[in-house]
């Protein structure tokens, strides 16, 4: 028999899911349940069999959908993994009648898994989700089986290849991701980020939806900004970090894609810290973050707007500190040496 792991949340959560995959794949083969985005980036894994798309916003949304997934997956699985906790998933795990059902024991479909693993408030997610496989009573384990992985095809790696032959030569690449879909949790530095590095050159990562951020950031520093954003898919994306020497992000997606292919990546947290779990996991990676400020973390993900109306968290996170950073980070590149 064989494996399923249910993953339909956030792209970063899609990430950070691909060690508990592997932890799997070692015992036996294991299959993925992934909205049409994680198929994407799941795409190539080694340790996937196979990938069943559950596109539960769009064609299969509702209860028809649900229906038709689990009469799909059943009879296929001795256990499923549900690293999304929802009810839906929980609900589709039973329906499929997959016997052993594995999940958090804070998640809201808990109620119908036969195996609860406890959520560790102070774990990485990349760890709570691999315990899922190893179980409560497993030792700490070391962060290479935690990190992530990625693997962008050749297809990425020559689309990579053409987009940076519109870059001129010269100088370390530092990869910019300033975008989000929440508000706060965007610094608002980055063009001034640019203005203090007069040595790199840099590539905006970002879906179509940053365009904007990336023109003031490309105005700020012309000739030495290449926009990369809405021009790559998930796996070319990632394939362009880890050109980069360092990359610089929000507390969103393009941490966890910098995790996968191993790019020391500086996070800037506002609104969210990175006890909340979600950290950068590549070498050599730092978290940045005012402290002191009593209003901080004020919300899970990041609210809209600031509801003090200053924004401190990130207003005064300084491109000078980041600057700082980034140059202590490109000094230990090779091609800084
Ligand atoms: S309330 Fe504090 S932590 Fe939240 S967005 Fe405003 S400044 Fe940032």
């Amino acid at each position: 028999m064989s494996s399923l792991v249910i993953q339909t949340s956030f792209l970063g959560d899609t990430v950070l899911s691909t060690p508990l995959i592997a932890a799997l794949a070692a015992r036996e083969p294991v299959d993925v349940v992934v909205t049409p985005l994680g198929a994407s980036l799941l795409r190539d894994n080694p340790a996937v069999r196979a990938l069943m798309v559950y596109d539960k916003r769009g064609r299969d949304a509702g209860i028809a959908g649900l229906r038709r997934l689990a009469r799909e997956l059943r009879g296929k699985y001795s256990a499923v993994y549900l690293a999304q906790g929802s009810l839906r998933s929980a609900v589709l795990a039973r329906a499929a009648r997959i016997p052993r059902r594995v999940g958090f024991d804070t998640s809201a479909g808990r109620a119908l898994y036969t195996e609860r693993i406890r959520y560790r408030r102070d774990a990485h997610h990349a760890e709570r989700l691999w315990r899922l496989a190893a179980g409560d009573d497993a030792p700490s384990p070391p962060p290479e089986v935690i990190r992530p992985h990625l693997y962008p095809s050749a297809a990425d790696r020559a689309a990579v290849d053409a987009l940076l032959t519109e870059l001129p030569a010269g100088g370390p690449l530092v990869g910019l991701a300033p975008g989000s879909i929440w508000g706060t949790k965007r610094w608002p530095h980055v063009a001034a980020l640019t203005t203090l590095l007069d040595e790199v050159r840099f590539v905006v990562i970002g879906s179509g939806e940053d365009a904007a951020l990336a023109e003031t950031v490309a105005a700020a520093a012309p000739g030495r900004v290449l926009d990369a954003t809405g021009r790559l898919t998930l796996l070319a994306s990632a394939e362009l970090i880890r050109r980069c020497a360092v990359l610089v992000a929000n507390d969103s997606a393009p941490t966890h894609l910098a995790s996968g292919v191993d790019t020391p990546t500086i996070t800037l947290f506002g609104p969210t810290v990175p006890a909340f779990g979600f950290g950068p996991l590549a070498p050599r990676s730092e978290a940045i973050g005012v402290d002191g400020l009593e209003c901080r973390p004020c919300h899970p993900h990041g609210p809209r707007e600031c509801p003090l109306g200053h924004f401190a968290c990130m207003q005064t996170l300084e491109p000078s500190r980041v600057a700082a950073r980034v140059r202590n980070l490109l000094s230990h590149h090779p091609a800084s040496q």
